[in-house]
């Protein structure tokens, strides 16, 4: 692993694109390269390790985007035309004979030398059978051509393309029975903090529930990554070190709070004996101080324990390098521009993520953004970002970045 690197001053805070590419970087650093052959159905959620190239035209014959009939249009002079044949879809059609019409229905074949499908709607069948076509009729209308959604050898989808129910679909449509893809990436989860009890147990004085352990290893199995769910840290340097070598041979330690110059701060002590770690000022809010490093050669990311902060970096850092590990390249969520429902008055050092909601089509803001507050983002529906330095009026642009884009 590279040095992690560290702000240029002292007190200077490091822009979030800077943290981002920092972690991109040394996410490419350590590509994970092991596949694995899965049953279609099961790669919801995983990245595809080679292109996905067709093997087929999609679709294989030109076939009928509607219930009517075909005909080759030459033969269409006014005169009613016979029907020769019948074409369902599923079936292999006789070429048309000349001078006739086929009846036919969406998804069939398109016979040889018919170069024309006219919908049933603008078609008045006699009572001899034969057919009068109402409109103006023009070559291919209504046929879907060979080939029109795919050709043989083209790269349908790409390497490093994230598997989800549309694509599942894609390459069923290509005959795919099993895909090939990059193994989940293993995550060992800590919570670090002496006033962390679990859920289940009485509140003690002093104490507070962990809440980052399970919105994380939640939100790391919804990314397709396999979860070591290692618990509080205990407040001991040998306990710790003991902890952080049983965890094994995993692809990242994400923790949470506290890795910073406190004296019971064993993991940050623990890392530092026996790895690297390095302490980044983020200028962002919530979640300013984020740490990076490795304990022996697996790699940490450390970050801000107050719920929302938890929350914000996770979705814009941690998860960007995930799924970089995997060989994504489309890593950062979409920010839509809306206009502000609220005033910014005061400008910030940092970048804000305010836990908000769209309105009428406008921006707000949850009334409560302590980063300590979880209720702020279950309220929410995307992050407000309000950049460093910037002000708001009522109607202004602010970007709004949809919590359905980071938690899947
Ligand atoms: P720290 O980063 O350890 O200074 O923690 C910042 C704040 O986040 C403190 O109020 C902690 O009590 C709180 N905190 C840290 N870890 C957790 C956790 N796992 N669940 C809930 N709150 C936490
Ligand atoms: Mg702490």
């Amino acid at each position: 692993m590279k040095p992690v690197g560290k702000p240029g001053r002292t007190g200077e805070l490091m822009p979030v694109e800077v943290a981002l590419a920092r972690l991109l970087a040394l996410a490419e650093a350590a590509p994970i390269r092991d596949t694995e052959t899965l049953p279609l159905a099961a790669c919801e959620g995983r990245v595809l390790a080679q292109d996905l190239v067709s093997t087929l035209d999609l679709p294989p014959w030109p076939n009928s985007a509607m219930d009517g009939y075909a005909l080759h249009l030459a033969d269409w002079t006014g005169e009613p035309l016979p029907v020769s044949q019948r074409i369902f879809a599923g079936q292999a059609p006789e070429a048309l004979a000349r001078g006739t019409c086929a009846r036919i229905f969406t998804g069939a074949p398109v016979p040889a030398g018919a170069d024309c499908v006219e919908m049933q709607e603008n078609a008045q069948v006699q009572a001899d059978g034969r057919v009068v076509f109402t409109q103006s009729l023009r070559v291919q209308q209504n046929i879907r051509p060979q080939g029109q959604e795919t050709t043989v050898g083209e790269v349908v989808l790409p390497a490093g393309t994230r598997l989800g129910p549309i694509e599942q679909g894609l390459a069923a449509s290509l005959g795919c029975a099993t895909l090939e893809v990059i193994r989940r990436v293993h995550v060992a989860v800590l919570s670090t903090g002496d006033e962390l009890i679990e859920p289940g147990q009485p509140l003690g004085p002093g104490q507070i529930y962990n809440s980052n352990r399970v919105l994380l290893c939640s939100w790391l199995t919804r990314l397709g990554c396999e979860v070591l769910d290692a618990g509080i840290l205990p407040d001991d340097l040998p306990a710790t070190r003991q902890r952080l070598v049983e965890l094994g041979d995993v692809d990242l330690i994400l923790s949470t709070g506290g890795v910073s110059v406190g004296e019971a701060d064993f993991l940050g002590i623990a890392l530092r004996e026996d790895g690297e770690l390095a302490l980044w000022k983020l200028a962002i809010k919530p979640g300013k101080p984020l740490t990076c490093g490795h304990y022996r050669g697996v790699p940490v990311i450390g970050l801000p324990g107050n719920p929302a902060s938890t929350l914000v970096t996770f979705a814009l850092l941690a998860r960007p390098y995930l799924l970089r590990r995997q060989g994504v390249q489309a890593v950062e969520p979409l920010t839509f521009q809306v206009p502000a429902g609220f005033v910014w008055a005061k400008p910030g050092n940092r970048r804000e993520y305010l836990r908000g909601r769209l309105e009428q089509g406008r921006a707000v803001i949850y009334k409560n953004q302590s980063s300590g507050v979880l209720r702020s983002a279950a309220w929410a529906e995307g992050l407000v970002e309000v950049r460093e330095g910037s002000t708001l009026a009522q109607g202004d642009e602010v970007g709004f970045i949809p919590l359905s884009e980071v938690l899947g």
